[in-house]
This record gives C-alpha cells, structure tokens and sequence, in this order.
C-alpha cells in the first residue's frame, strides 16, 4: 500500500492522507487548518501530482477533517465521497457555516480567493455524499461487500467516541488491512460513548496522537473532574461573574450542555446558558438523533431542556458579561473574530469573571496562549485591538474528546501490528508517542510520515 501524509506540517492541522492499493487510490479526511487562510489553510493536494482518486472518506465533521470537502470534490469529480449520516448531517450545517465565515474574511483579509466554496457548491457537493452505515463493508463503488473479498478494496467504519457521527475506519486491500483511528477516545464521556475499535488483525494502524504530550493525572477520574468543575462555577457566581467556555461548536458544545443538565437535574445549580448559532444549529443534530445509534443520556433534549440563548455574529457585538450565568461559546481555539474571541475580550481583564478551558487548543491559538499566561501577563486576544492584561480566573479542566495517551499506548499494543503511522499530533506529542511506542514493540516498524513523502507500506 502507498501511503501519502498530505498535511504540510506534522501537526494537527488540515488533515488528508492518500492511500493507493490495487491501481486505485483513496483519500482519508479533507481538512481546513484552524490556522491558516487561503492556499495554506488547505491539505498539500500538489503530493498527488495526477492522481485520480476513486474515493474521499471522511472520518468526521470536525473542520480538521471535512472543512476543505466541496474543494477536493471539484478537483476530483469522478471520486465517491462516504461518511456517516450524522456526519453527513453535521458536515453539511458546518460547511454551510464555514461558506458565511469565509465571506467575511473575504474582505477583512483582502483576498477574492474566498470564499473557497459557495453555498451552491456545497448543496451539490452534499448530494453526492454516499451514506455509509458502522461496522459494514463496503466496495470503493459504494456497494456493500464481503470482508473476505480479496480481489478488491473494501473499507468500514467503526464507532470512534470521539463526536456524534465520529469514525476510524478500516481499509482491507491486497489481502491487507490499515486501520485509521480519526480522532478517537476509548473512554465514555457525558454524551459519547467510549469507541468500539477492532482489537485484532490489523496490519498498519494509523494513529492520532493529540494528547500525546498531556500525562494523565494518577488521580484524575471523569466524576471528580465534574465536582471540581460545578465547584469552580460556583465560586465565579459566588464572586459575581460569569463563566466562559470556549468549546467547539461540535461534541464540546452538546458535552458542555449535557454536563450542565445534569447540575440542573440534581437540582446543584440552576442557571440560564449561552450558545452561538452553530453550536444550536449542530445540538439540534444531535437531538433529532438522540435515539439512533450508541450514545448516553438518549432521552436527554439539549435544547428543549436548557433553553440555551443563541449568540451569534452580530448579537455577540451587544452582549454583556452578565453575573451568574455561563457562554459556552465557538470557537474552542478562540480564533480571532468567533464568539468567544470576542466575548474573551471582555472578560479578561475582569477579576470577578472566569474563563475554563475544557479541551484541546492549539498552543499558538488565543486560547493557546490565554490558558498558559500567568496572572497579570499582557496577552492579545486579537491582533487589531491593544493587549490586555489577564485578570481573570483561568481554570483548566480535562473533559477531552480525544483518548488520553495512555489509552492509545494500550490500544496501539493489544494490536500489535507490523506497523505504526503517527498522525495527527504537534511535534513533541508526536515523539513521545513514538520513543514509547518504539520501545515497548520492538517487533513493530513505528513511522512519522514526512509531509508530501510517498511511503511503502
Ligand atoms: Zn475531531
Ligand atoms: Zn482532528
């Protein structure tokens, strides 16, 4: 199998990755980076020189993962595109989203690139998607298959835990098998449950790495992170401030939301909550399809139950930091120009307010650079506004979607397979996972695939 890493960096950025078998090829994830704009928000496409692809298969909704979609579509018009519904569903709210984002940049960052896809383009695009149901072979036609057909290649989704939707999937070729985690977590969180993977019979696993540089706590169980959490949202209001979370609009939104249902339910704290409109639009996903494959709390209706006020691009400029309640805002990295970029501003230099981090961010991302300052360190949210001083709470809490590196160590082993590919991580993340990894299977070839490279596997 060929194998092609087609992020620019080793980083979690604008995931892709090329796999040929058999005289055909495929391509795992089409992502935005978070990061970038234009060109080099785009997966490095010019590795595949002129390859056709038979299909693109997309692991989930996450901008890393589908955002750049409706532009690899154009440029292969003849490939099969397979995902779940959810993400489908998901997928084609976010897209649409995204198409408003870019048409605001378009002029902020003076570029007629952008947007990169129009609504149009993503309504056609969205037609072409083939619907894929879990734990099902299917043919690079779209056909269900037999996982014993030798003379084609097959893939399958598998559970992920990760979000609603959320995928590692299975590709069998040339009598072999390659297994791409997607973002995973093996444990439950309050919403997803924890990922059903295949544990045998792999022979290349590629492996997220996200949290490969964060150890987990000795002492650290899910329970307990939610008395620390309701806890510190006591102490905000306690203090007469409000409480920010940025989370991303998809899985930390709805994990958020559910938490804070359960305060309610056991009637600890009762207290009104703000979302932005992505975020209602993609919790509106995941009630209508509470009741349809694996997940906790399924008669649970987030937004029937919490009543949630919706934020969004305009509504977010007259929005007060009122006392006692708490914005759950997009986007997660408090990107320059989302809500909770915004919103940060007004709430950092504010003693009585708090802001909690509650999953991954890149650390050169406002949130990045926020979570890590120490009290009184100017920091800039936004580069057109003058830095700020932090003031404020900082509170760091670990509800990460992503499997803690212990779990993928664990998995990566109970496998065992002849080879490794190490995706998806920042460089010291990325190694640590590999010195492990290369010590503890001395009988498995572990790889950090070389952006651009192709690699023989
Ligand atoms: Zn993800
Ligand atoms: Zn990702």
């Amino acid at each position: 199998m060929k194998f092609i890493n087609l992020t620019r960096r080793t980083e979690i950025g604008a995931n892709s990755y090329y796999l040929g078998a058999s005289g055909q090829g495929m391509i795992l994830d089409s992502g935005m980076h978070p990061k970038f704009a234009g060109e080099e928000a785009l997966p490095n496409w010019g590795a595949l020189g002129d390859r056709k692809l038979a299909a693109i298969i997309v692991s989930h909704s996450h901008q890393d993962h589908i955002g750049t979609l409706p532009v690899l579509m154009r440029r292969q018009t003849q490939a099969r595109v397979f995902m779940t519904e959810a993400t489908s569903d998901i997928g084609n709210a976010l897209l649409h989203n995204s198409v408003n984002v870019m048409t605001r940049q378009r002029e902020d960052l003076g570029t007629t690139l952008y947007p990169l896809f129009t609504h149009r383009e993503t309504d056609r695009a969205a037609d072409r998607w083939q619907t894929c149901a879990l734990r099902q072979p299917y043919s690079l036609a779209g056909e269900r298959a037999s996982a014993n057909e030798t003379d084609s290649i097959t893939f399958e989704f598998f559970d992920a835990g990760h979000v609603l939707g959320s995928t590692g999937i299975l590709v069998r070729a040339e009598g072999r098998t390659l297994f791409y985690t997607g973002d995973v977590n093996f444990d439950d969180q309050t919403i997803a449950q924890a990922a059903v993977f295949p544990e045998e019979k792999i022979d290349i696993l590629v492996m997220e790495c996200t949290r490969g540089d964060t150890p987990l706590p000795a002492t650290w169980s899910r329970a307990s992170e939610e008395q620390r959490f309701m806890n510190a949202i006591q102490d905000a209001f306690t203090r007469g401030g409000c409480v920010l979370i940025p989370v991303f609009a998809l899985g930390k939104t709805q994990e958020v939301l559910a938490m804070l249902y359960k305060l309610r339910r056991e009637k600890i704290l009762d207290f009104p909550i703000y979302i932005g409109g992505l975020s209602a639009k993609i919790s509106e996903i995941y009630d209508r399809r509470a009741q349809m494959g694996r997940r906790q709390l399924p008669r649970l209706q987030l937004l029937d139950e919490l009543r949630p006020f919706v934020l969004n691009a305009e509504t977010i400029h007259d929005a007060h930091t009122r006392p006692g309640r708490v914005y759950a805002l997009s986007s997660g990295m408090m990107t320059v120009k989302t809500l909770s970029n915004i919103f940060a501003q007004r709430v950092v230099d504010q003693p009585r307010h708090s802001v909690f981090f509650v999953g991954y961010a890149d650390p050169a991302s406002p949130a990045g650079i926020l979570r890590h300052a120490q009290p009184d360190q100017p920091v800039t949210l936004d580069p057109e506004q003058p830095p700020q001083h932090v003031r404020c709470h900082i509170e760091q809490f670990q509800f990460s979607a992503h499997a803690s590196r212990e779990s993928l160590i664990a998995y990566a082993e109970r496998l065992a397979p002849k080879k490794i590919v190490l995706v998806h991580g920042d460089p010291p993340a990325v190694a640590w996972v590999h010195a492990r990894l290369a010590s503890d299977l001395p009988n498995t070839e572990v790889i950090v695939p070389t952006p651009g490279v192709e690699l023989e596997l």
